[in-house]
């Protein structure tokens, strides 16, 4: 039997990791993006943390409490300008109404069925493409002012442990024990083991794509503007410089990916949820694991030759211009965390497009609507967490190998 045409539209790390897999598992491959890959979207600036025990979705109970606050507070943590409301409505509608336990409780489960063994299949997956060192299992440190501050997310805090994650409670000495230089404003911590870090995203979606080559694979590099469909069946997709024909063919463009699909009647509520970060080379400190002042909802993370700090939310859409004054809050958020570090400022900032979903649970898995046609987007806050489990939950399946996964959970059509 020959093998099987795949083409994966976006090379993100998820496009990435599944290409990767498919290739592994004998198909013949290509995957698409007008930019280099793991350039062209989130995968290229993220702050690097591997949550693999984040199963508490974006919309817990009580987020109908901050609504006002994302609205008016153009330094809030979430924030949605007042020249987008309009556009969110529909969608923060939904993201409200799955703050409602049980839809909380249903997207836990899915989230954990998918990214639980990520810190694993992470270790695994640097290996195989020749980066280990870029995987450093160092665990997560979240940090709060008071005990009260640490009260409001304690329902998140149960979801995960739960699901038998290590959340480990911690004082100031025991935050210190972990980082000696974090400052004195943030009094309570909670340390979770079993999360890792990347190094670099950037050099970890280039070495994945390096060996996807060498194991040959295809890259292409074309912006997909139609995907083909004949009698039921995909068959491709038309780019703006050639025709690409496939069996099997997978979007995974991030953020994008609702557009492509909008033309085959999907209509899924795909919103991007705009984060940015700062590079700092020489800040004078020393961290050893992602450190998260959780009132800013900011990541600080050691990476290869700095230290990114990386976070906040701002809706916008994909067209709009960068908001630089969001950029500029996270040297502050660096400042109340490390008042010793040294801020400078003239490194620019990056600004990347989260793709999200109200639920938080992404879409991943065939279409119910046309043979050969698959899903791989929507991972949101964690997509670089979920791409290693996505491809190889997914990859079997595209593979026609018998395999024990219900993708209902995750299913495009639950929108319908
Ligand atoms: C500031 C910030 C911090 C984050 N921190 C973390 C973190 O610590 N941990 C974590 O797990 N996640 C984090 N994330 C989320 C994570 O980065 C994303 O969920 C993830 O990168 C999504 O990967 P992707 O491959 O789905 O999409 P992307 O990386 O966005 O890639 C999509 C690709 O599709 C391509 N594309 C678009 N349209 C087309 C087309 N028509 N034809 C062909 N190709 C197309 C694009 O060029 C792009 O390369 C963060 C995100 C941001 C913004």
């Amino acid at each position: 039997m020959s093998a099987r045409r795949v083409l994966v539209i976006g090379a993100g790390i998820v496009g990435l990791a599944l290409a990767w897999r498919l290739r592994q598992g004998g198909a013949e491959v290509a995957i698409v993006d007008p930019e280099p890959p793991g350039e062209g979207g989130a995968s290229f600036g993220n702050a690097g943390s591997i949550s693999s025990s984040s199963v508490a979705p974006l919309a817990m109970p009580g987020l109908l409490k901050q609504v006002p606050r994302m609205l008016l507070d153009p330094a809030a943590p979430l924030h949605i300008p007042p020249g987008y409301w309009l556009r969110a409505a529909p969608w923060l509608l939904r993201f409200v109404a799955s703050a409602r336990p049980e839809a909380v409780a249903r997207a836990a489960a899915a989230i954990d069925t998918l990214q639980r063994l990520a810190t694993e299949q992470h270790l695994e997956l640097a290996r195989e493409v020749g980066v280990p060192e870029l995987i450093l299992p160092h665990g997560n440190l979240y940090l709060y002012r008071s005990r009260e501050q640490l009260a409001k997310d304690q329902a998140g805090w149960d979801l995960r442990r739960a699901y038998g994650a290590r959340v480990e409670l911690l004082d100031r000495d025991g935050i210190l024990a972990l980082e000696p230089e974090i400052g004195p404003a943030y009094q309570v911590g909670v340390s979770l083991p079993d999360h890792a870090h990347c190094a670099s995203p950037q050099r970890y979606s280039r070495a994945v794509a390096d060996a996807f080559q060498r194991a040959g694979g295809e890259v292409r590099r074309d912006r997909i503007r139609a995907l083909t469909v004949a009698e039921g069946r995909v068959t491709g997709a038309e780019g703006e410089a050639r025709r690409h024909e496939a069996e099997e063919v997978v979007v995974a463009a991030g953020a994008w990916s609702a557009r492509l699909l909008a033309p085959l009647g999907y209509r899924i509520p795909l919103e991007t949820q705009r984060g940015y970060h700062v590079n700092l080379p020489a800040p004078g400190i020393s961290i050893s694991r992602p450190v998260v002042p959780a009132d800013r909802k900011v990541f600080i993370t050691p990476m290869e030759g700095a230290v990114r700090v990386a976070g906040t939310v701002e809706f916008g859409g994909l067209e709009r211009a960068p908001n630089e004054t969001r950029a500029a809050l996270l040297y502050d958020d660096l400042a109340a965390v490390f008042p010793q570090a040294r801020l400078d400022r003239s490194g620019g900032f990056w600004m990347g497009h989260r793709p999200c979903l109200p639920d938080s649970v992404p879409v991943v898995g065939p279409s119910q609507r046309l043979r050969g046609l698959w899903f791989a987007f929507g991972h949101g806050h964690l997509g670089l967490t979920g791409s290693a489990p996505t491809a190889a939950m997914l990859a079997p399946a595209i593979l026609g190998r018998p395999v024990n996964q219900d993708f209902a959970p995750f299913a495009a059509e639950r929108f319908a």
